[in-house]
């Protein structure tokens, strides 16, 4: 429903979709120029490998606190950078960031750590991509196993051939794939079995399920680690929350876990401090 804003004679629309497309409006506006501006930061989320108990590696998570707009959360600023291909000249920066951090903390004696960085379907069907990654972590000093890239199962059914093909290349080179927010997508379990995944991602939605009233969500849970393990998979728990949801997925045999149970996401300086502690 439309009211007449008075005087200047302006129609406002109270729909929220209006709202809606205002705030991108703005996120597209203030995006065009953050790279350049610096407004970029990555937080690293410790990966805990259950075996050891250790953190064994990190996700870097893109961070964009706008003068303008104040802190925005990816969810809402990727997918307008995907829109725009400003994702492709961020990813790159994302990748040369991560590896570079992870290249320090490998000389000042966490040579086991891994990174893992998200990737955008977008960039990997750029052509270069491959070289572009393998550049980036020559450059860094780091070998192609210190890194894994994670890839949305939700839009791996666009462009299905040439993805796989990408990530098969990249697999050669020695590189880890993992399948993030598994679960949530449409991807079937052959296409599971054709592409070169080395560690699946339980999304967080199913993690949230552990203790749940219903038994048959629960073993959702456990169906997926035993499919990850069939397939000789690293099966990785995202959105750990509580003991319980841990003790759980010890249980059923989950080799890795992240989330707020553990750590939040850290700026650079505090994941160190975490290290030494
Ligand atoms: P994701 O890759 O699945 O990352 C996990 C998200 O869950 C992160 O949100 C993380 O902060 C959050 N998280 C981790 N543990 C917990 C927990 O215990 N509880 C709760 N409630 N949340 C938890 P974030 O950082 O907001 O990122 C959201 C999404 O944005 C990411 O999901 C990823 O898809 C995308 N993203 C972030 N950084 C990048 C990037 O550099 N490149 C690309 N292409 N996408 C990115
Ligand atoms: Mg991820
Ligand atoms: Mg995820
Ligand atoms: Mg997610």
């Amino acid at each position: 429903k439309a009211k007449e804003a008075g005087k200047d004679n302006y129609i406002v629309f109270d729909h929220p979709l209006n709202e809606i497309f205002a705030e991108r409006m703005m996120i597209e506006k203030q995006l065009y120029k953050a790279l350049e501006l610096n407004e970029f930061e990555l937080a690293y989320q410790p990966q805990i490998d259950l075996a050891t108990n250790r953190i064994s590696g990190l996700e870097a998570l893109l961070r964009w606190k706008s003068p303008e707009l104040g802190y925005v959360s990816p969810l809402k600023f990727i997918k307008v950078a995907e829109d725009t291909h400003q994702i492709v000249p961020l990813g790159e920066w994302v990748l040369g960031k991560a590896c570079r951090f992870l290249r320090e903390l490998h000389q000042k004696g966490f040579g086991h750590l891994t990174m893992s960085v998200n990737i955008s379907v977008l960039q990997l069907l750029q052509t270069g991509f491959n070289e572009m990654v393998l550049s980036t972590l020559q450059a860094s000093g780091l070998d192609p196993q210190d890194l894994e890239l994670e890839i949305t199962e939700s839009v791996l059914l666009e462009s299905y051939d040439q993805v796989s093909l990408k990530l098969n290349e990249l697999k050669r080179t020695n590189f880890k794939i993992a399948l993030d927010d598994f679960g949530t997508g449409y991807s079937s379990l052959s296409h599971l079995t054709h592409l070169p995944i080395s560690t699946l991602k339980i999304d967080k939605s199913f993690i949230d399920l552990i203790g749940a009233e219903s038994n048959h969500q629960a073993t959702l849970v456990e169906q997926i680690i035993l499919i990850g393990k069939r397939m000789s998979m690293n099966v990785i728990a995202e959105g750990v929350e509580s003991a319980d949801q841990l003790a759980y997925l010890r249980e059923q045999g989950c080799d890795k876990v992240q989330g707020y149970f553990f750590s939040r996401p850290l700026p650079a300086g505090e994941l160190e401090q975490l290290l030494l502690g």
